[in-house]
């Protein structure tokens, strides 16, 4: 197996468990867990393409379709990603902290970070 094949099934591999966790998130709803896979996901998706691009700079070659391939999979991690953070802020109506301007939740009686008192 060649370097760059070995890159591939990487690319690949993770590009599958990122659609196994999207799966998850709508059958099973673990939203908390999930988040915290797809943001590993995400980061070890920009580390390994991190990687291939100095390897590959290193070697002084060219694999744009690999490079791609890796951008690909990491725009659709960042997709869900956002799409679970805009569904979280449905669930929980965030508004403002009228003292701080903190996120604070609807049903909060205070406000989390600096305490003011909600109504
Ligand atoms: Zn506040």
């Amino acid at each position: 197996m060649s370097e760059f094949d070995k890159w591939l099934a990487m690319g690949k591999n993770l590009a599958n468990r990122a659609a196994d966790t999207a799966g998850e998130i709508v059958t099973k709803g673990k939203e908390k867990i999930d988040r915290v896979a797809l943001e590993n996901q995400l980061s070890k998706a920009q580390r390994q393409l991190g990687a291939l691009v100095y390897s590959l700079k290193k070697s002084g070659e060219e694999n744009d379709d690999l490079i791609n391939h890796y951008v690909e999979v990491i725009a659709a991690v960042e997709a869900k990603l956002n799409e679970q953070e805009a569904q979280e802020a449905e669930k929980y109506c965030v508004s403002i902290c009228p003292s701080c301007g903190a996120e604070v939740s609807n049903e909060a009686g205070f406000c989390a970070r600096c305490g003011a008192k909600l109504d």
